[in-house]
């Protein structure tokens, strides 16, 4: 079975044979179908992001299942599934209290499933699974608490980014506890989260959806997605062109970016709000 594996940061992935064990109890052997390339992978192979090496990277995707272990109920072979890049494990103490996307054994045991080793090897050594999944890969074995079954509609490439840009931004408006509807939304950064974020707020119902971006084309995109005004961020000076357009400031600002430099233009563009639980 082929993967690309990182040995170290600042090298290329090497795509070779890797060993495939079988699932263990609680474990489901996937066939990968398809596969999203998030910049968190890029910070793996810079080495922003650091972590046990070798690795296979690749956190969104989709698969179809081929076999479960002992105790599996939740798939069964020939499903088609949504690979979770932060699955929870159901037992600890914070999944347990209605917060699972804090889980404490998913924190602890990282890169490898949940009993703290992996199923994938290059002869005797162990290779890490990138957020338990591992996608850049011919097939992996995952905890079943990362496949969500998916109806045959929809097509995997569509399914692979439910993975991690779909929910992460669509899950950082819903799930936030300031989103109102009508509320006026800053989103800098329109890649694959950005976007999301887009959607998120029109889901929500906001009255203004500002979308930032360098790239003109980017922006046009956003209107797809809800949008209903861009900035270009190398021509003006966003943080003033969107107090000018709100009278002040939005409700809320979204940095999908993650750089100093938007992570201030965000804090910068928001009004002044009491928050009120
Ligand atoms: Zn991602
Ligand atoms: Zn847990």
């Amino acid at each position: 079975m082929k993967a690309a594996v990182l040995y170290e940061p600042n090298t290329p992935l090497i795509v070779e044979e890797l060993n495939l064990s079988s699932p263990q109890p609680g474990e489901v052997k996937v066939r990968m179908a398809a596969a999203g390339v998030c910049a968190s992978d890029h910070h793996w192979m810079t080495g922003d992001a650091q972590g046990p090496m070798p690795i296979v990277l690749g956190h969104e995707g989709a698969a179809v299942v081929e076999e479960v272990g002992q105790g599996v109920t939740r798939v069964k072979p020939g499903d088609r599934c949504i690979l979770s890049f932060v699955s929870s494990c159901g037992y600890c103490r914070l999944c347990r209290t209605g917060s699972p996307q804090l889980c404490d054994t998913a924190g602890i045991t990282g890169a490898t499933l949940f009993d703290g080793t992996t199923r994938l090897s290059k002869g005797k050594t162990p290779v890490y699974q990138m957020a338990k999944v591992g996608i850049f890969s011919e097939m992996g074995v995952v905890p079943e608490q990362a496949c969500h079954k998916m109806p045959d509609a929809v097509p995997f490439e569509v399914a692979a980014l439910i993975g991690c840009s779909v929910t992460t931004g669509v899950g950082a408006v819903i799930n936030n506890s300031a989103s109102r509807p009508g509320s006026t939304v800053a989103v800098f950064g329109c890649g694959g989260v950005g976007l999301n974020v887009i959607q998120g707020a029109k889901l929500m119902g906001a009255s203004r959806i500002i979308a930032v971006d360098i790239y003109n084309h980017k922006l046009e995109f956003t209107y797809k997605f809800g949008a209903t005004d861009v900035i270009n961020s190398k021509e003006v000076d966003a943080v003033e062109e969107i107090k000018n357009m709100t009278g002040g400031g939005v409700d809320l600002a979204f940095d999908s970016f993650g750089a100093a430099i938007t992570t201030s233009a965000a804090v910068n563009s928001l009004r002044k709000m009491v928050q009120q639980y």
